[in-house]
C-alpha cells in the first residue's frame, strides 16, 4: 500500500514500511548519512540524516523513521545542516581529514601511488580507499572547510597480520555497519563494539585475531566499510576501477552473482553483485578473495606448447591446432576419450561433447568430478534432470531444513548463510553427519551415522512417520534394528522425524556425502521417501563444482546427449545427427572410471584433457595427450600439444547452478597471452578435421544451437540472459512420491589391511583442487583441515602422537600427513579435505571412489611406526 507525502517540498508516493530515508533515495532526494547501508538494519547511529517532520517532536533520523500518508519532512533547513556539520566535525576529529578539507583536493588526483608505502595514513591521498570513500561527498555537501576540533588521532597499529584484508581503525568512524553485516547478515559473529565511551573500538572478542576468532573471510566487512579503515590485502592500493563488469563466481555450484573490478586490463577485486539472485551481495572468500591470485597467477599457460624432440616447445596456434588435429586424427572411434571439467562454461562442454561425439565419433566423453559409477548412478543423473525444487533464498523462509551428506557451511557458504538465517528465525536444523562439522555443532538435533549407512538412517525415520506398509523390506525393519546399525539412538530418530514432518515447510538439502558414496542411488531414493512421507518438504542438491548442473545438461555423460537424452535411442539419435550433420555411435562410451581404466590397460589412445582435470596417472600410456588448461599441473609432463586457455573472466558464456538457473560470463579482460576460450579451440580444430559446419562466431551462437537443442533452455538467449538469469526447469517426473529402495548395507571396505575409512570433505579455504587454490597466497596462510584427523582413540590404538607425520596408504599408492587428534572424527575414520587427496598418489585422480575409501597408516612417528 503506498502513501503520499512531501520531502523537501516534492510530494513523493512511498509504499508503507519504507522509511523516511528509502522513500527519499527512491525519488532521488539526497539525505546524508554514513552508518545506513540498504543491505542492513537501521540503527540511526550517526545521526546524520537527521530531519524535521511537522508534528513530530525534536529532530528524527530519517533512517529509522517510517513512512506514513500525509507526512511533511523537511531535510535541507538551516539548523539541520548546522547540527550535521557539527556532528560530521566530531566524526572527523578522529579521522585523519586534512586532505577532505584542502581547497587544493581537486588536483591531488595522481598523488596516490607515490606514497602507497607511507606508514599512516594522515589524510584521503595516503588512504587505500581513496576515491571510492563516502566522507568527501558529506564534507562536499555540508561545505565544510574546516575542523573546529583539536586533531584526536587514535594512533593504532594497522593490523595487518590476517590472510585477506588489513584494518586500520585510525579511519574508522564507528558506524557500525561491519559490526552489523558480520551479525545480521553473515550471523557469523566475529566482530563487536569492544570497550566503551571515547576508548570504543570494532574488534574480535579478547582481541584475538580473526582467524582465531573463527572468522570465515567473507570480506562482507570490507564491502559496506564507508572508509579505508578494513581494505583487502590484495587490492588494496589498487584505487579505482575503470570498469566493473557483472559475471558468476566459478568456484560453487551457487553460481553467485558477482561485480568483476578491472583495472588497467587486470582484474583487480570481486565483489558481490547487489542484485544477485542467490548470494543478495554476499560472497565467501573464494568468490571475493580466492581470484584475483588464479587468473593473474605465474603459472597460467600463455603460449601454445607442442613436443619436440621429447620437449614442449613454444608453438604458434596454427601449428598447435595443426598438431592436434593430426594427432587425434589416427584414433578416431573408441580409441579416443575427452575429460570435460565442471568449470567450463555450458557452451565449452556442449562443444567438447559434440567434438567427441560428432568428430571423433566417440561417446568416451564425461566429467572428472561425475557421479560414480556406484551401481545404478541414473538415479543421481535424474536429480539433475528434474530440479524443481525451491530456490537457494527460499531456505532463510523454512521451519526445518535437513542436511545429509554436506557441510554446506564450508562447501557452499551462501547456502550456510541462508540456514543461520533461519535458525536466527527459530527454524530447526537437522544435520547428518558422521562427523561433529560445524554445521553439526549447531543443529538443533545431530544424527551422526556409521559410515555407509544414511539410508538405513532414513529409513528409520520413515518407519517413525508413515504407519502404513510401504515395503516389504520395510514392513520387516524395526527401530531397533535401525539404532543397531546406524549407531543412532532409536528416540533420536523419531524425534528428528517428527522435527521435519511437524515443522512445515522444510527442505532437506543433500550432498556429495552421500551422492558420492556407493549407497548414494538408494539414498537418494530414500530421501524422496522420506520427503514425501513427511509432506511439504522441498529438495537441494548441492553439487560441488561451479557448473556441474550445466556439464550434465550439455551431455558432458559417456550415455546421455545434451538434455539427458539417450545415446541409445534412435529417435533421439536421428535428431542430432540431422541437427550436427554427422553420424553418431549409439552405444554409451566409458564413464570417467572406464576411461581411466581404459588408459591404464592401453584401450585408449587419445585424449583430449579439457579444463581443470586433476593430474591423472598412466597418462604415459597414451599415444596422443592434449592438454587444454588454464594453468602449469603435472599433466603436461605426458602432454602432446598444450592448449592455453582462458578463465571465466576472459570469456563470454553462461553457467548453469543448482538451482537450474542460467546465468551470463561477461569478459571482463582481455585472454591472458595468447590464450583463447576452449569453445574457440575446439571449434578451430574441429574444422580443420574436416567438419565443415562448425561456424560459431561468438558463444551467442553455440547457446543458439543450444536452445534450439535442449527445449528447457528455451529464453536462455544471450539477449534475454541478466544478472538473475533464466531458471531451466525440466518438467519433473512425477509428482513427490515414495519410491522403493533397498536396505541392504555397504560391503565393507575397510579391511586387516587397510582398518581405517577416509573421509573427505570440501574445505572452505581450499576448492576445485589445489592446483588452483593454491596460487592464492591468502589460502595457503589458513589452509585448514589440511591435516589428517583421527579421533583421540585411534591415535591411541595405533600408537601416533598427534602432530606427528605419517604415511597414509590406500591401494593406490601412499602420501605423507600431518595427523591431528580429532574429536570431531569418529573412531574407525580418518578425515581430510578433499582438495588434501586431489591428485594425491593416495587415488588415481580425483575418483569419485575418494568418498569410500579405506587406508592404513604406516606412519613415522616419535614412538616409531604404527
Ligand atoms: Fe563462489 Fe560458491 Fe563462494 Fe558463492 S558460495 S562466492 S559461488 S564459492
Amino acid at each position: 500500500m503506498s502513501v503520499s507525502m512531501t520531502i523537501s517540498g516534492i510530494t513523493v508516493k512511498a509504499e508503507l514500511g519504507m522509511t523516511v530515508l528509502e522513500a527519499a533515495q527512491a525519488h532521488g532526494i539526497y539525505i546524508p548519512t554514513l552508518c545506513h547501508h540498504p543491505k542492513l538494519t537501521s540503527v540511526g547511529a550517526c545521526r546524520l540524516c537527521l530531519v524535521e517532520i511537522e508534528n513530530m517532536r525534536g529532530f528524527n533520523t530519517a533512517c529509522t523513521v517510517p513512512v506514513t500518508d500525509g507526512m511533511v519532512v523537511r531535510t535541507e533547513t538551516e539548523t539541520l545542516q548546522k547540527m550535521r556539520r557539527e556532528i560530521l566535525s566530531l566524526i572527523l576529529s578522529e579521522h585523519p581529514y586534512t586532505c577532505l578539507v584542502c581547497e587544493r583536493r581537486p588536483d591531488c588526483d595522481d598523488f596516490q601511488s607515490t606514497v602507497r608505502k607511507a606508514a599512516v595514513t594522515t589524510g584521503c591521498q595516503y588512504c587505500p580507499n581513496n576515491g571510492q570513500c563516502e566522507i568527501p561527498k558529506l564534507v562536499d555537501y555540508l561545505e565544510l572547510r574546516d575542523i573546529p576540533y583539536p586533531i584526536a588521532y587514535r594512533g593504532l597499529a594497522v593490523e595487518n597480520d590476517d590472510p585477506f584484508f588489513d584494518r586500520d581503525y585510525n579511519l574508522c568512524i564507528l558506524c557500525g555497519r561491519c559490526v552489523r553485516v558480520c551479525q545480521d547478515v553473515r550471523h557469523a559473529g566475529v566482530l563487536a563494539f569492544t570497550y566503551r565511551g571515547s576508548q570504543a573500538i570494532v574488534g574480535t572478542a579478547f582481541g584475538r585475531s580473526h582467524l582465531e576468532a573463527d572468522c570465515q573471510f567473507c570480506g562482507a566487512c570490507v564491502d559496506v566499510c564507508p572508509t579505508g579503515a578494513l581494505a583487502d590485502k590484495r587490492g588494496k592500493w589498487e584505487g579505482v576501477p575503470t570498469s566493473v563488469v557483472p559475471s558468476v563466481c566459478p568456484y560453487c555450484s551457487v553460481n553467485c552473482a558477482v561485480n568483476v573490478q578491472v583495472k588497467n586490463n587486470r582484474v583487480i577485486r570481486m565483489v558481490g553483485h547487489d542484485d544477485g539472485p542467490t548470494n543478495d551481495g554476499q560472497l565467501c572468500v573464494r568468490g571475493r578473495f580466492g581470484v584475483v591470485d588464479v587468473v593473474h597467477s605465474l603459472t597460467r599457460l600463455k603460449t601454445p606448447l607442442a613436443r619436440r624432440n621429447g620437449r614442449l616447445v613454444e608453438v604458434s596456434w596454427d601449428e598447435a591446432l595443426q598438431a592436434v588435429a593430426q594427432g587425434l586424427n589416427q584414433y578416431r572411434g573408441d580409441q579416443f576419450a575427452a575429460i570435460g571439467s565442471a568449470a567450463a562454461t555450458n557452451e565449452e562442454s556442449y562443444v567438447l561433447q559434440k567434438f567427441a561425439r560428432g568428430v571423433m565419433h566417440s561417446n568416451n566423453v564425461a566429467l572428472a568430478t561425475g557421479f560414480p559409477k556406484h551401481g545404478n548412478s541414473e538415479e543421481l543423473v535424474d536429480t539433475l534432470r528434474t530440479i524443481s525444487g525451491p530456490l537457494i533464498r527460499d531456505i532463510r523462509k523454512v521451519a526445518c531444513i535437513l542436511a545429509i551428506g554436506t557441510n554446506v557451511f564450508d562447501s557452499h557458504p551462501i547456502i550456510g548463510v541462508e540456514i543461520r538465517h533461519a535458525l536466527s528465525k527459530g527454524a530447526r536444523l537437522i544435520t547428518v553427519d558422521t562427523r561433529e562439522t560445524n554445521m553439526a555443532k549447531v543443529s538443533t538435533v545431530w544424527l551422526q551415522p556409521k559410515i555407509g549407512t544414511d539410508h538405513i538412517l532414513l529409513a528409520g525415520m520413515v518407519k517413525a512417520l508413515a504407519k502404513e506398509r510401504r515395503t516389504p523390506e520395510l514392513a520387516k525393519l524395526n527401530l531397533a534394528e535401525v539404532a543397531s546399525i546406524t549407531g543412532v539412538k532409536e528416540d533420536i530418530i523419531v524425534s528428528a522425524a517428527n522435527m521435519l514432518a511437524q515443522h512445515a515447510p522444510a527442505i532437506i538439502i543433500y550432498g556429495s556425502g552421500v551422492t558420492h558414496y556407493p549407497t548414494g542411488p538408494n539414498v537418494i531414493k530414500a530421501i524422496r521417501s522420506l520427503a514425501f512421507v513427511a509432506g511439504n518438504v522441498g529438495l537441494i542438491g548441492v553439487p560441488g563444482e561451479g557448473n556441474f548442473v550445466g556439464a550434465h545438461d550439455m551431455g558432458v555423460h559417456p550415455a546421455l546427449l545434451p538434455g539427458y537424452q539417450s545415446v541409445s535411442t534412435p529417435k533421439v539419435r536421428k535428431d542430432f545427427e540431422t541437427k550436427w550433420e554427422t553420424p553418431l555411435r549409439g552405444t554409451p562410451g566409458r564413464t570417467y572410471e572406464d576411461i581411466l581404466a581404459g588408459i591404464r590397460q592401453g584401450e585408449i589412445k587419445a585424449l583430449w584433457l579439457a579444463g581443470e582435470v586433476p593430474p591423472l596417472k598412466d597418462l604415459a600410456n597414451l599415444a596422443f595427450l592434449v592438454v587444454q588448461d588454464i594453468v602449469s599441473t603435472d599433466n603436461l609432463q605426458y602432454a602432446h600439444v598444450v592448449l592455453p586457455a582462458t578463465t571465466f573472466a576472459e570469456m563470454d558464456g553462461t553457467s548453469t547452478n543448482l538451482e537450474g538457473r542460467v546465468q551470463r560470463l561477461h569478459q571482463a579482460i582481455p585472454p591472458m597471452g595468447v590464450s583463447r576460450p576452449g569453445w574457440m579451440i575446439l571449434r578451430d580444430v574441429a574444422n580443420l578435421m574436416g567438419a565443415g559446419h562448425w561456424n560459431y562466431s561468438s558463444p551467442a551462437d553455440i547457446m543458439a544451437e543450444i536452445v534450439s537443442l535442449i527445449p528447457t533452455y528455451r529464453g536462455a538467449t544471450y539477449e534475454t540472459l541478466d544478472v538473475n538469469g533464466v531458471i531451466r526447469r525440466f518438467e519433473p517426473v512425477s509428482k513427490p512420491k515414495f519410491v522403493p529402495f533397498s536396505l541392504d548395507t555397504m560391503p565393507r571396505i575397510t579391511s586387516d589391511e587397510f582398518p581405517l575409512t577416509l573421509i573427505t570433505e570440501r574445505n572452505l579455504f581450499y576448492y576445485h583442487g589445489a592446483c588452483l587454490t593454491e596460487q592464492v597466497k591468502g589460502m595457503n596462510l589458513v589452509k585448514k583441515e589440511e591435516v589428517l584427523q583421527l579421533s583421540p582413540s585411534d591415535l591411541t590404538r595405533f600408537g601416533i602422537t598427534d602432530g606427528s607425520v605419517v604415511k597414509v596408504a590406500s591401494q593406490h599408492g601412499s602420501a605423507e600427513c600431518v595427523v591431528e587428534a580429532s574429536r570431531a572424527t569418529p573412531e574407525g575414520a580418518a578425515f581430510t579435505s578433499i582438495n588434501r587427496v586431489t591428485g594425491s598418489p593416495l587415488f588415481p585422480a580425483l575418483a569419485p571412489g575418494t568418498k569410500a575409501c579405506a587406508v592404513r597408516i604406516t606412519g613415522r612417528s616419535p614412538q616409531g611406526d604404527a
